[in-house]
This record gives structure tokens, sequence and C-alpha cells, in this order.
């Protein structure tokens, strides 16, 4: 799969990507990360990227004509079905393990970061297949959540954990086959010493009884969902999840 980010900042991204499972992926071949500066499709000599707001108001607004112009060298013969094309944003629908899953469908994905005060609308309406937040706060750039999103969309391309039951026993995994359940929280995780300040492991995980230890595993992760995020437990609502709106996908016009 191929991550593209268009940004403002591309020097932001050297850590994040160098870093464990997705910088290994990358070196591997598994996966690609291209980090596009939004300022190359400039023509001015100061490179303007921004511009005021119509109507008045504070701070500056991402000019549409960049990141168009950017998307289309990206994607010149774009195909919807395999290059997906989304806006960091925190009005959009709430990124989840679902979503990255669905993500996980295309072969290439355009991460759109905004700055400032936001960017033109007409990149959402008009550019951006779907809007992602990756949480109820204002960030000051998309650049944090575009690396959220690469992280979580990459590790599940097949190869990319080294042992693939990471992928599968993790919080939010489906309970019930692909789509079907909320997914519950992982189990707890205990390493060396047995006992640390007088706080011991269960006993369950020293005995070296295998089926003993699953059916502690799935009853610990109930009960830690339960405790933590009941509403993880509550029925999903089909209808509502039918509409395909619901799942952040945008009508264009
Ligand atoms: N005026 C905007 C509003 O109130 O919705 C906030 C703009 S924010 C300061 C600048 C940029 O940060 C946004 O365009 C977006 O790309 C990014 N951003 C902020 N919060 C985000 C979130 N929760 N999820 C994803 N991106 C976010």
């Amino acid at each position: 799969m191929i991550f593209h980010v268009l940004t403002i900042f591309p020097e932001f991204f050297r850590g994040p990507f160098e870093h464990g499972v997705v910088a290994r992926a990358g070196q591997s071949g598994l996966l690609q990360i291209k980090v596009h500066n939004l300022r190359d499709w400039t023509y001015d000599f100061h490179k303007t990227v921004d511009d005021r707001p119509f109507g008045g108001g504070e701070g500056m607004v991402l000019k549409a004509q960049p990141i168009f112009e950017a998307a289309e060298s990206i994607f010149p013969q774009r195909d919807p079905a395999k290059q997906r094309i989304a806006l960091l944003s925190a009005q959009g629908p709430l990124f989840d393990q679902r979503a990255a899953r669905r993500l996980l469908e295309f072969e290439e994905l355009l991460l759109i970061c905004g700055r400032y005060e936001g960017v033109d609308e007409r990149v959402s309406r008009h550019l951006a297949d779907e809007e992602i937040s990756i949480g109820n706060y204002v960030l000051s750039g998309g650049e944090l959540a575009a690396a959220v999103v690469v992280d979580a969309v990459a590790r599940l391309i097949p190869g990319v954990l080294g042992n693939e039951d990471s992928s599968v026993q993790e919080s939010f995994t489906d309970l019930e086959g692909e789509g079907a359940g909320n997914g519950i929280l992982d189990c707890p995780h205990y390493t060396r010493p047995a006992v640390f300040r007088g706080w011991s492991v269960p006993d369950v995980l020293l005995g070296g009884n295998h089926a003993a230890i699953r059916k502690w595993r799935s009853e610990a992760a109930l009960e830690k969902t339960q405790r933590l995020r009941p509403e993880l437990l509550k029925p999903r609502n089909p209808a509502v999840e039918a509409d395909p709106e619901s799942q952040g996908v945008r009508k264009k016009g």
C-alpha cells in the first residue's frame, strides 16, 4: 500500500515513520510513505499556500488551488476504487479500527493535512472522498492525525506485524468476523517479575495450562471492557451503518 501525505511541514514526518513496525515495513517493501510538500504546487516567490478568509475573521485558510493541483499530480488518472483521498479535519467522522480496516481496501491513500483555521471548503466538497477526525478535540494541524491514520492502517497490512496474531487478538478487533461486532478490548498482559511491589500476576498465567490461559484471557478481556468501555458491548445499529455517509463516505457535487 502507498500512503501519500500532503503537508506544509514535510519534516514533521521524519520522526514518526522512522521507528518500529512501520519503518521496518517500509524497508521490506510492504508499504511506501511519500510525503509531499504542498508548497511545491505554488507559483509565487513566497510559495503562498494560505489566504485570508472571505467574510473576515481570524486566521488564514489553506487555498484550494495548490491542494487540487497536488492531488491531480499525485493521482494523474485517479481510479477512485483504488486511490482514496482523505482530508484530516476535526469535523469528520471519528476514526476507529473499523475505519482503518476499510481504508486498507485501497491501494493508495492520500492524506491532506490542514493548518491554520482549516482548508477551503471546496477541498472537502469536491476533492476529498472523506474527512477523518481522530477525536473530538482541535489540533493545530493534520500532521499528527495523519501519522495516527498511517500507523493504524499500516499495522493491518498482512506481514507488517511479525506475529499476525497480534492484530487478530488486539483491542477493537471484530468479535464475530469481519465487520460484525464492535470488538472488545484486548486482555491484560503481564511480564516478569511474577510479583512486583506485592502485586502478583494471576496464577493461571504461570501454570502452563494453555486452555485455562485462553479461558482466563477471554474472561479478563470481557471484564476489562465492561469496566472501562461498556458501550462497546452494546449491539451495533446495522441500519445506521448501512448508510455509506455514516461511514465517512462523502457524496461529491
Ligand atoms: N477551524 C477548525 C475547526 O474548528 O474545526 C480547526 C482547524 S485546526 C486548527 C487546523 C487543522 O488541524 C485542520 O484543518 C485539520 O487538518 C487538523 N485537525 C485539527 N483537529 C483535528 C482532529 N481532531 N482530527 C483530524 N485533524 C484535525
